[in-house]
């Protein structure tokens, strides 16, 4: 038998044994298979066919764990877009209250307007609630 096909009758056999077969177990397993499906993923299919990674493993690895290195790359640049974004809006911003923050309600912002794409379109203006730390971004 194909080794990946047992290791996924294996994989279904934990899930069975947890006798719960409702959506959240559903939706657990199909996510599993469409990671070891991935062909963008091609390391934890591996790692799976060379038996570094158990059923048992792979039945409690969380999405981040299972993500291929392409994704997890990925994640770690939006972080620190976000990061950069968030420096932003707490240096060099001009306070204002123009602006009113849709989680706390209040207006006691710093806004920041940023050019991030070209030059004839108009700016980015990020702004930061000084009050409660949300931000958000609007052209
Ligand atoms: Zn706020």
């Amino acid at each position: 038998m194909n080794k990946l096909v047992e290791f996924l009758n294996n994989l279904a056999r934990i899930f069975t044994e947890f006798k719960n077969t409702d959506m959240k177990y559903k939706n657990r397993i199909r996510s599993r298979i469409a990671n070891l499906k991935d062909v963008k993923n091609p390391n934890l299919r591996r790692n799976v066919l060379c038996g570094n990674v158990s059923p048992e493993r792979i039945s409690k690895m969380t999405a981040e764990e299972m993500a291929s290195d392409e994704l997890k790359e990925m994640r770690k640049n939006l972080t620190k877009e976000a990061i950069r974004d968030h420096q932003m809006a707490q240096t060099g911003g001009t306070k204002t209250d123009l602006f009113t923050c849709g989680k706390c309600k209040k207006k006691c912002c710093t806004y920041t307007q940023v050019q991030t794409r070209s030059a004839d379109e108009p700016m980015t203006t990020f702004v930061f609630c000084n009050d409660c730390g949300n931000r958000w971004k609007f052209c």
